[in-house]
C-alpha cells in the first residue's frame, strides 16, 4: 500500500516571515495525521528557515527546481548538495511552468532527476499535456515521451522511491480540474509505462500524484482513484485551511 503524498508548490509566493507563519500554523493543523505524507515547497529563499521550523514534525520540505552539478561556476543555480544542506528532502523537477517559461527540456529533467537521486533527495518529476495536445488526441504520446525521457537510465530501485506528478497544463491555475476518471486514466497509463520500463514491482511502489486546481472540495474524489497517490497543489497550498483540508481529504 502506497502512502499518499500531498505536496504544496508555493511557486513564487511568500517572504521568509510569511513562510514561517505558515509553517507554524500548518504544524498545528496536520498534527497527528500519520497516514499522509505532507510536503511544502517554498521558494529557495525560505527553504532553510522553513526546514528548521518543521524539523521533527514529519512535514517534509522540497525545492521547486535544481541544477544537476554539486558546485561550480554556474551563476544563479542551486545544487542538490545545497538543497540537502538547507534541509530539503524533495525537489520538484520539470514543472510545466519551467518548461513553458524557462526553457526546461526533457534531457535536462533527466539530468536533474539523476543528480537529485544520487544526492539522496527524492524527485517529484512533473509531466503533463497542453490543451492543444489533449484536443488533438495525443495526450498519451506526450506523457509517454516526457516520462520515458525523464526516467531514462535510472535504476529500478531509484524509480520505485521517487514521485511522479501528472499535471495537465490546462488544469494548472485555471480552476479546471481533470475529472476523477480522466486523471485516473492518465495516471494509470503512467503506472503502466513504469511497469513496462522497470517492472511490475516498481510500478506498484512508485507514487504518482495528480496536480491542477486541486481544492479541498475535489480532493477526496481524486484521491479515491486507485492509481492516484496524492496531489501536487499550487494555489490552494498557500493558505493553511485549504492545504490542510486537502491533506485531510487524502487521509
Ligand atoms: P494549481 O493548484 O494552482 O492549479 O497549480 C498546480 C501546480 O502547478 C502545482 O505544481
Amino acid at each position: 500500500k502506497r502512502k499518499p503524498i500531498i505536496a504544496g508548490n508555493w511557486k513564487m509566493y511568500k517572504t521568509v516571515s510569511e513562510a514561517l507563519a505558515f509553517a507554524q500554523e500548518l504544524k498545528r493543523a496536520v498534527d497527528g495525521i500519520k497516514e499522509v505524507e505532507v510536503v511544502v515547497c517554498p521558494p529557495f529563499t525560505a527553504l532553510y528557515q522553513v526546514s528548521e521550523a518543521l524539523r521533527g514534525t514529519g512535514i517534509g520540505v522540497g525545492a521547486q527546481d535544481v541544477y544537476w552539478v554539486d558546485e561550480g561556476a554556474f551563476t544563479g543555480e542551486v545544487s542538490p548538495k545545497m538543497l540537502k544542506d538547507a534541509g530539503c528532502s524533495y525537489v520538484i523537477i520539470g514543472h510545466s511552468e519551467r518548461r513553458q517559461f524557462f526553457g526546461e527540456i526533457d534531457d535536462n529533467v533527466n539530468r536533474k532527476v539523476k543528480a537529485v537521486l544520487e544526492s539522496g533527495l527524492t524527485p517529484i518529476m512533473c509531466v503533463g499535456e497542453r490543451i492543444e495536445e489533449r484536443e488533438s488526441g495525443i495526450t498519451e504520446k506526450v506523457i509517454r515521451t516526457q516520462t520515458e525521457a525523464g526516467l531514462a537510465g535510472l535504476a529500478a530501485d531509484q524509480v520505485a522511491g521517487m514521485v511522479i506528478a501528472y499535471e495537465p497544463v490546462w488544469a494548472i491555475g485555471t480552476g479546471k480540474t481533470a475529472s476523477d476518471a480522466d486523471a485516473q486514466q492518465v495516471i494509470g497509463f503512467i503506472r503502466g509505462l513504469v511497469s513496462d520500463l522497470f517492472g511490475a514491482d516498481v510500478a506498484a511502489k512508485v507514487r504518482i500524484q495528480y496536480g491542477g486546481s486541486v481544492k479541498p472540495q475535489n480532493a477526496a474524489g481524486l484521491m479515491a482513484q486507485q492509481d492516484i497517490d496524492g496531489a501536487l497543489v499550487g494555489g490552494a497550498s498557500l493558505d493553511v485551511p485549504n492545504f490542510s483540508g486537502i491533506v485531510k481529504a487524502a487521509a
